[in-house]
């Protein structure tokens, strides 16, 4: 004659490491999951150069993936990202003053002052 508190605690241990079985399963999918994101998301360095790089021409499915991925978690390159948009936006809608570079001038006043303080030092 068996017990039947001993076959209730046998079911129960059995439920608890059915259930624990999952749980392993889906922490090791988890983990996977986490570990291939990673790999594919690029390091700080690399995600900058990437995001220039995306200016210019489109990346390929991988890299915009990954760089997509990296910024999603990092507020710096986020911020980097907004930064370069907003330069090429801006460049973009005054190509007029971007073009040429703005030459300083002095005016004559000021160059005179100039020279006679040179004059006046190599006395
Ligand atoms: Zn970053």
């Amino acid at each position: 004659m068996t017990c039947p508190e001993r076959g209730r605690r046998r079911n129960r241990l059995e439920e608890r490491w059915s259930a624990g079985a999952k749980m392993n399963w889906l922490v090791k999918i988890v983990r996977s999951l986490g570990r291939g994101l990673a790999d594919l998301s690029p390091d700080c360095k690399t995600a900058t150069r990437l995001q220039s790089k995306a200016l210019d021409r489109e990346l390929p499915l991988r890299r915009r993936f990954g760089l997509r991925v990296h910024r999603s978690f990092c507020k710096w390159c986020r911020r980097y990202g907004k930064q370069i948009d907003f330069l090429r936006k801006a460049a973009h809608q005054h190509p007029d003053q971007t073009a040429e570079p703005v030459r300083q001038r002095l005016s004559d006043q000021a160059r005179e002052r100039i020279k006679q303080s040179l004059r006046a030092n190599q006395e």
